[in-house]
């Protein structure tokens, strides 16, 4: 028996730090947490005119995409071995890439696949649709492609109900954030994966998907300190990158009640010098 990971490799576009860095930190921690999925970030070259599209603000047509994507995998895959090699290095097969973009499909898709790639186009997303946080759902959407492939792109996933299963279809991408807030698999899901894949990677994708090791609001974990370090609080950035107020937000539960107090009492002081002044110089 082959008890070897699937390698689930990711490319990065439209993202930039601290989200890119955050989302690479969280997404490699989870190669600590089980042994079915491996996951590895790969490079890509500058000019591929597809990922170029893909980091433009304009709405694109998904086919087209789809289209542009079928065409460039042996490219990439070519490209990869070469880069590999100029460094003495091999590179190991990949049994999928996820491209992972801020774009936006015209036809209101938040994810597209070709073959063994997948592209996550979540430029629709907004503030309102939060919680889940952008980064916990990209999370999601990789663990759900990850699985398709474990499960050798088994042609019943996807069901037409929303369950808060990570197989939901979901025709709104706001309808979407249930499967990353639940971490639910159905019945139905749970005994495709175990059929066509193994127990044991329903065990691990049920470990991911239960996002304990983030730990939450009141008692975040190491894993989401460390990921606030890096510049994204998972509990409070609602959209790509924090707003003026969520920063404030952050300070304030950092450095606690002590510094808001500090403020508060310096204004005081600030206003009383001021009025003295204007009463002894009238
Ligand atoms: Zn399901």
């Amino acid at each position: 028996m082959n008890n070897s990971p699937i390698k689930i490799g990711i490319i990065i576009t439209s993202l930039k730090s601290p989200e890119a860095t955050t989302l690479k930190y969280l997404v490699l921690y989870q190669n600590t947490l089980q042994s079915s999925i491996e996951f590895q970030f790969l490079p890509v070259p500058e000019d591929a005119e597809v990922l170029i599209k893909l980091n433009s603000s304009k709405l694109l047509n998904r086919k087209e995409i789809n289209r542009d994507i079928n065409n460039y995998t042996i490219e990439y895959k070519d490209w990869l071995d070469d880069k590999a090699n100029s460094y003495g290095l091999i590179q190991e097969a990949i049994d999928g890439i996820i491209i992972v973009s801020m774009a936006k499909f015209s036809d209101g898709y938040y994810m597209t696949r070709v073959n063994n790639w997948a592209v996550f186009a979540l430029g629709h997303w907004e503030p309102y649709m939060a919680p889940p946080s952008v980064l916990e759902f990209i999370l999601t959407l990789i663990i759900q492609f990850s699985t398709y492939i474990a499960c050798k792109g088994s042609k019943s996933v996807h069901h037409n109900a929303t369950k808060g299963c990570i197989f939901d279809f979901t025709y709104q991408l706001d309808e979407a954030r249930y499967k990353s807030l639940t971490g639910f698999v159905c019945y139905k899901c749970a005994n495709m994966i175990k059929m066509a894949c193994s127990a044991n990677l329903f065990n691990d994708i049920k470990t991911l998907l239960n996002k304990g090791w983030l730990g939450n609001i009141t008692e975040p974990s190491i894993i989401s300190t460390t990921a606030k370090k890096l510049g994204y609080d998972l509990f409070h950035t609602k959209g790509i990158t924090p707003t003026t107020l969520e920063r404030l937000k952050q300070i304030f539960e950092v450095e606690g009640v002590k510094n808001l107090l500090l403020i508060i009492s310096s204004v005081i002081i600030a206003t009383l010098i001021l009025l003295l002044g204007l009463k002894k110089f009238p």
